[in-house]
């Protein structure tokens, strides 16, 4: 599933810090009795010096809420197993990566650690963590399991403790090439799961690798979201786990002012947002739109009018679109106009105002409650007041509007576009 990598992708290439939760992290023990530790700060885990240096050098300075539980587990005597899931930026993958690097011996001159990924792009945003928390580290090589790279392959392998890469080339490298010696392996991870099942084959692959580890191999195991079939694979991957989740963070629509504006056509919205863009772009807006084609439209109508906006579009390249984003993040633009489905799982914070041009409904035409709430639902942390218009052009998008209104039980008002005073 190409989208859900490419998304997972856009997360990691925007995401420069840790998403703030005030959720509780539930932990479920393996073995119940145990003393449950956690940690405050990173010196309580007696890090290899080097390793420390790593992550003072990334700038962290004391661990995420995921990371406080899930390290003293990942770094215990003997190691122990884990399945984690919490949503994108909350801290996984430098956890795992110090665990990685803290259980290989660079004396030891072959592969230790394996950590399978969804795509190469996935894969080499690995690497890099692994490079930059290893920075004091340089004993510890990494190299990439990735399809093109036999032939340098060889060579480094000999030598890298880390082998980061996709599940098929990683199974390759144990099974038909025999770069790795999979009895040697100390550590195995799985990262971003619910990616990796959306992709035909791996999950067999993963299994496979998972099978010729040995016992006493730790197994790790991530994932932004929980659906049954993820948490299915999960335990064929990793044998009496510790589970630790964090939920996400619950939106509301409490501290939202919801209107609707009434327009006959496309051209009407598209005039109705002029008469109410001054008051708009006071803050930060997105604006939401069905298809490629209406959102490339609007934007290219918007700029022929003088203003300056920036389109998000499925059509782009997955770094071209985390420019974008970056640019709207830092204030460079305004207003954003982009699709439902591009949009979908990237958190822009700092958004107040949101416009759906079009109203967000389904496959089949029914109203998305979800995607509603969560392009214009705002989380405890980031409580800010904000304002939603909704464009409605028929009476099947009324209709819609009128769902939602019910759905959530949050009167919806009606706007006058040619009398702003309301929304000042
Ligand atoms: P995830 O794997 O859950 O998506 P990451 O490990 O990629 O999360 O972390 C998200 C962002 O937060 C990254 O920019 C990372 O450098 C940063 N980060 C991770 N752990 C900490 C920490 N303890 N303190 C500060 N920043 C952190």
């Amino acid at each position: 599933d190409y989208d859900k990598a490419a998304q997972s992708l856009l997360n990691k290439l925007i995401r420069s810090n840790l998403v703030n939760t005030t959720n509780q992290v539930e932990v479920l023990q393996r073995d119940p009795n145990s003393p449950l530790y956690s940690v405050k700060s990173f010196e309580e885990l007696r890090l290899k010096p080097q390793l420390l240096q790593g992550v003072y050098a990334m700038g962290f300075n004391r661990p995420s809420k995921i990371q406080e539980n899930a390290l003293p587990m990942m770094l215990a005597e003997p190691p122990q197993n884990l399945i984690a899931q919490s949503q994108s930026g909350t801290g996984k993958t430098a956890a795992f990566v110090l665990a990685m690097l803290s259980h290989v011996d660079p004396n030891n001159k072959f592969p230790q650690a394996l950590c399978v990924s969804p795509t190469y792009e996935l894969a080499l945003q690995t690497g890099k963590v692994i490079e930059q928390m290893g920075k004091h580290y340089s004993e510890v090589k990494l190299v990439y399991a990735i399809r093109g790279n036999k032939r340098k392959g060889i060579f480094s392998l000999l030598l890298s403790p880390v082998v980061i890469g996709t599940p098929g080339t990683m199974l390759d490298w144990c099974l038909k090439f025999k770069f790795i010696d999979p009895k040697k392996i100390k550590v195995f991870v799985l990262d971003e799961a619910d990616v990796m099942i959306a992709t035909q084959g791996h999950q067999d692959q993963s299994i496979r690798i998972q099978r010729m580890l040995p016992k006493q191999c730790q197994m790790l195991l991530f994932s932004a979201t929980f659906e049954e079939t993820v948490w299915n694979f999960a335990q064929r991957i990793v044998p009496d786990p510790n589970i630790i989740k964090l939920k996400r963070e619950e939106e509301t629509l409490d501290t939202i002012k919801q209107y609707y504006v009434l327009c006959n056509s496309k051209e009407e919205k598209f005039m109705a947002l002029c008469n109410i863009y001054g008051a708009i772009t006071i803050a930060q807006a997105m604006i939401f739109c069905h298809t490629r084609k209406t959102a490339g439209w609007l934007a290219g109508e918007l700029s022929r009018e003088g203003h300056q906006v920036a389109l998000l579009s499925g059509e782009m390249q997955v770094e071209q679109r985390a420019a974008v984003i970056d640019r709207f993040r830092d204030g460079k633009e305004k207003v954003l106009v982009t699709t439902n489905v591009c949009a979908r799982g990237i958190d822009v914070e700092q958004v107040s105002v949101v416009i759906n041009f079009d109203l967000p409904v389904d496959r089949d035409g029914n109203p998305d409650n979800e995607t509603y709430l969560h392009r214009i639902g705002r989380t405890g942390r980031f409580g800010k007041r904000g304002l939603a218009i909704n464009m409605v052009d028929s009476r099947f998008s009324m209709n819609v509007l009128n769902k939602i209104q019910e759905h959530f039980n949050k009167k919806i008002e009606k706007l006058d576009t040619d009398d702003l005073d309301e929304i000042e």
